[in-house]
């Protein structure tokens, strides 16, 4: 088939390789002056603005058969025009609430799924009172285009609270977030295919520093299977709300065994990358399957696995003449805390592949380093 991508960044990069390997060809939609190293050589890729018909747009992509996203910061309008002329799969409206943490949070709200109490406000006296009502700690999101950490402010006392409701005629609409008390967080990648097939992997541990994912391990240890149980009914209610085709994402806080969800992503994972080595299908076939309708591959891997970013640097030689790790680079250049790659790394042993992984991020980030 041909598979058009929005997005040109290291997801769609993995995307098309995984796509590749099955027969499928790819072309890009580029924003303008949006990089497109990462998916260089992988097929045509065309930079769209409002301006461009659909139809010439569609046809410059070579026609294909369907569009898929590879980040949800997507002009839904472009998915629209373009579902006049081929299937487009995650769905417009799926990506269209994914994109606005209050439209999410909103939807999980009335699916009966938990998240951290919150409130979307405009406006100084907004913020004000939601702050207020939330208590100290409060976490406060832009609405749009926050990720990693970024467009986000921890409160923890009235003057910053006086300092950014200052601000706040300058600012986009806030959801103003309750601190959850978390043990750990969590992750699940669930795929559907266009028949309703559903695949789900098993539940992710992450850890971050300085806002930004710096290693999976998985399965998540120590996971009860309420906690399990709890998940898998999330993901289905979601996956069945929007009669969901591809990967979904579900970025999960988990305290005491009881789990809210965080965020969603309408897309493969950077908590996923670890399935490309673990003997498994990996997220990025699974999500290729999914959308060109064919049965979601194992999900199950038989061992441990773990994943460490490469956040701002490249890893020596050394660490790559380990038969246990793989490296996935990604075409860019090095830049501070950008991801510019990871490696995984797989263990029969659950102690050995933690054991690794702390061997991993200390040769890469030496004394806890600061990205
Ligand atoms: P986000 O951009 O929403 O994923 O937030 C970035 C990180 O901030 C999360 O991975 C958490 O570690 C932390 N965080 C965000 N929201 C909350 C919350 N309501 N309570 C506690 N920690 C949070």
């Amino acid at each position: 088939m041909r598979i058009a991508i929005a997005g040109c960044g290291q997801l769609a990069r993995m995307l098309a390789l995984a796509g590749w390997e099955m027969g499928h060809h790819f072309s890009f939609i580029a924003d303008p002056g949006e990089g497109t190293d990462c998916v260089a050589g992988l097929g045509e890729v065309v930079v769209w603005d409002e301006e461009t018909p659909f139809a010439a747009l569609f046809e410059a992509l070579g026609s294909p058969d369907v569009v898929t996203v590879e980040k949800e910061h997507v002009n839904v309008n472009l998915l629209e025009g373009l579902a006049e002329y081929c299937r487009v799969a995650p769905s417009p409206d799926a990506i269209r609430v994914c994109q606005h943490r209050g439209r999410e949070k909103t939807l999980l709200q009335s699916l009966g799924i938990d998240t951290a109490p919150f409130r979307v406000v405009e406006d100084a006296p907004s913020l004000i009172a939601a702050v207020e009502s939330v208590g100290y700690p409060a976490f406060v999101k832009s609405c749009e285009l926050g990720y990693d950490g970024q467009n986000q402010w921890l409160l923890r006392d009235t003057a910053a609270l006086d300092a950014l409701a200052d601000q706040m005629d300058a600012l986009p609409p806030l959801v103003v977030e309750g601190a959850v008390h978390f043990d750990r967080e969590l992750s699940l990648i669930a795929a559907r295919s266009l028949s309703g097939e559903i695949a789900l992997y098993p539940l992710a541990e992450n850890r971050h520093r300085e806002g930004i994912l710096l290693t999976s391990e998985v399965p998540a240890d120590n996971v009860q299977a309420a906690t399990i149980s709890q998940a898998t009914e999330i993901a289905h209610t979601l996956l069945e709300h929007w009669s969901y085709v591809g990967v979904l994402s579900i970025e999960l806080f988990d305290e005491g065994g009881k789990l809210r969800v965080n965020e969603l992503a309408p897309r493969v994972h950077n908590s996923g990358h670890w399935s490309q080595n673990a003997g498994v299908t990996s997220q990025f076939t699974n999500h290729i399957r999914a959308i060109t309708d064919t049965r979601p591959g194992a999900t199950n891997p038989g061992q441990f696995a773990g994943m460490v970013n490469l956040l701002g640097r490249a890893p020596a030689d050394e660490l790559l003449e380990a038969a246990d790790v793989t490296l996935h680079w990604y075409n860019k250049s090095i830049r501070s805390r950008r991801k510019v790659g990871h490696l995984n790394v797989q263990s029969a042993d659950r102690q050995q592949l933690q054991k690794r992984l702390v061997e991993l991020e200390s040769a890469l980030y030496p004394d806890g380093e600061t990205l």
